[in-house]
């Protein structure tokens, strides 16, 4: 192994919630890396485009795609497209989700929110990695962005928290599966992350309170969580599976 095995030219990779944060930042620099990258969005074709030209204009080849991911039809299309563009793919990052901002403690949550987080960020992530392993052979890559919610929890935010740590144990297991074909399957976990998911809850008082409890002192960028998920993509990780890796400037460990 050398330095040069960051280098993914000709590798095929589907990025869900490619369109802005950290999925736009990990298509610039898995197409930066030289490898072809097509995206999933969920109605903002706009940021969605302009991902892809930015990417297009690395030389690689890029596309996006449009769909609620917690629906099976959307991601039935989805795959199509990976078809038509690809017929096989050897990375896949799911990292499209949401987190409803209103703090709700479990006994007053109702059922549509419940129901809507489990179904965008946990089903989608079973919808799309399924789809994902049936085209891939062997070496290839499968990264899910998981939470330090999912580890710690999050209190007035379980419907987010469960997501999150089901995904955590959905790649403990599906890395053990899909082991012998040299796929693998881990996750990464950030805490805060500089986008628009978190805008509302970094207002300026709670942003300096949030990063008082961050060991590194700062929440994120989407460049900072990209960076791990592109070396998991890369033969340099391809002995680590199975791992949770918390990108969160030592936030889990702390609070
Ligand atoms: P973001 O800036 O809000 O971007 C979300 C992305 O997901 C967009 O591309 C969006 O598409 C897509 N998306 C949302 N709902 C979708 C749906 N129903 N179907 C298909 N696509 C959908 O989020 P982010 O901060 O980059 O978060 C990325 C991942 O990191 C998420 O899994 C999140 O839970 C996790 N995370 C974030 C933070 C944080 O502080 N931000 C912390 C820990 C973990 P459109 O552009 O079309 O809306």
């Amino acid at each position: 192994m050398n330095a040069l095995d960051l280098i993914l030219t000709g590798k095929r990779a589907l990025v869900t919630g490619g369109s802005r944060g950290v999925g736009a930042a990990t298509v610039r620099l898995l197409a930066e890396a030289g490898a072809d990258v097509g995206i999933s969005y969920h109605s903002r074709s706009a940021e969605a485009d302009r991902v892809v030209n930015e990417a297009r204009a690395m030389g690689v080849n890029s596309w996006a795609e449009g769909g609620d991911l917690a629906d099976r039809a959307a991601v039935d299309r989805l795959f199509s497209r990976v078809d038509r563009e690809f017929g096989s793919l050897d990375i896949f990052v799911g990292n499209a989700g949401i987190w409803p901002v209103a703090d709700v403690p479990l006994a007053e949550m109702d059922d549509a929110r419940w129901q809507r987080t489990i179904a965008v960020n946990l089903d989608s992530i079973f919808f799309t990695t399924r789809e994902a392993l049936r085209r891939m052979s062997s070496d290839g890559r499968v990264i899910l962005v998981s939470s330090t919610a999912g580890q710690r929890g999050e209190a007035y935010h379980a419907d987010y928290a469960a997501t999150k740590g089901a995904m955590i144990s959905m790649v403990k297991g599906l890395c053990v599966e899909v082991g012998g074909r040299a796929i693998t399957v881990n996750a990464v976990a950030p805490g805060w992350i500089d986008t628009e998911m978190s805008q509302d809850a970094l207002g300026s008082e709670d942003r300096a309170r949030i990063e008082a409890d961050i060991p590194i002192g700062r929440v994120a960028t989407a460049e900072d969580v990209a960076g791990p998920i592109v070396l998991l993509c890369s033969p340099l990780a391809r002995h680590i599976t199975g791992e949770i890796l918390n990108v969160n400037g030592g936030a889990v460990l702390v609070g």
